[in-house]
């Protein structure tokens, strides 16, 4: 798939957060209609309604995105929902979009590691060395930094 259909594909289909978080579902394995419900509702604790889910997977099984197979539960036949490689492949790149908007996002309240440079979320360690304070990921940095500057 070319880089500007796989755009199109992925701006069409993922008109809002819904959409995107069952997505993430089905990224982390075959599922149920039901249990991609069950699931939404419990990390993103909010309703998702049938009326979106199952056309959203109609939707996307159409694309060649999800592909089911059909699971004999007692007399019930239910159909269990998986990404193609190609969904796989068009998620992956979504995910990649998402964190580098995330990233911008948070950037500002990163703490860079004086040591070692990496980035620190939140709860940074802090020392003051020669006056200044300073940021690091742990204290094992602290002390390297130190030990090369000779402090
Ligand atoms: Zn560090």
């Amino acid at each position: 798939m070319s880089k500007q259909k796989q755009n199109e594909n992925i701006d069409n289909l993922i008109s809002d957060f819904s959409r995107f978080y069952i997505l993430t579902i089905l990224y982390e394995g075959p599922a149920h209609g039901y249990s991609i419900i069950s699931q939404f509702k419990k990390r993103v604790k909010k309703e998702v309604s049938p009326s979106l889910v199952y056309p959203f997977l109609q939707q996307l099984e159409d694309k060649g995105l999800v592909t089911h197979t059909k699971d004999l539960v007692g007399e019930k036949e239910r159909k269990i929902f998986e990404l193609t490689n190609e969904g796989r492949e068009l998620c992956t790149t979504l995910f990649k979009r998402f964190a580098e908007l995330v990233s911008i996002a948070i950037e500002p309240s990163l703490y860079v590691c004086a040591h070692c440079g990496c980035k620190v979320y939140e709860g940074a360690y802090r020392e003051v060395i020669s006056g200044k304070e300073m940021a690091f990921c742990c204290t094992h940095c602290a002390r390297s930094y130190k030990d090369l500057k000779n402090y």
